[in-house]
């Protein structure tokens, strides 16, 4: 991510859904990438990045404040729902709109707007 990306300092979907993912995804799958240290067993088909199982969810990955300077420590081996889950400059992605409204923040594309 790039210094001008919105997602630098959000970090909102990081702390609102459970990432659940394929379990052999995990790098203790031989072709997996994520950190199994990092993931929690949910059944014998999935798994998910450990601290999303909940009711309070916050990836444990996830570095910094919410809505202040963020990161994902694991960034490159980050799971498919990561890498799938699209920013919502367009107001495309009504999930992300909503994972920033739970934070206080604008969804972006009304940011842009006034900017
Ligand atoms: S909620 Fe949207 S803006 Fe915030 S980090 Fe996720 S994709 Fe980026
Ligand atoms: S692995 Fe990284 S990008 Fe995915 S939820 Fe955790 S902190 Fe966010």
């Amino acid at each position: 991510m790039s210094a001008t990306n919105p997602c630098v300092t959000c970090g909102a979907c990081c702390a609102n859904f459970r990432v659940s993912f394929y379990w052999a995804e995990g790098n203790d799958a031989p072709n997996g990438y994520v950190p199994a240290e990092l993931t929690e067993q949910i059944n014998s088909f999935y798994r998910c990045m450990r601290g999303t199982n909940s009711s309070t969810p916050r990836c444990v990955a996830l570095q910094g404040d919410i809505g202040g300077v963020v990161g994902c420590s694991i960034y490159g081996d980050r799971p498919s729902p990561c890498r799938d889950f699209a920013i919502s400059l367009d107001g495309s992605n009504p999930a992300c709109d909503r994972a920033r409204a739970k934070y206080g923040m604008a969804p972006l594309i009304t940011i842009q707007e006034v900017a």
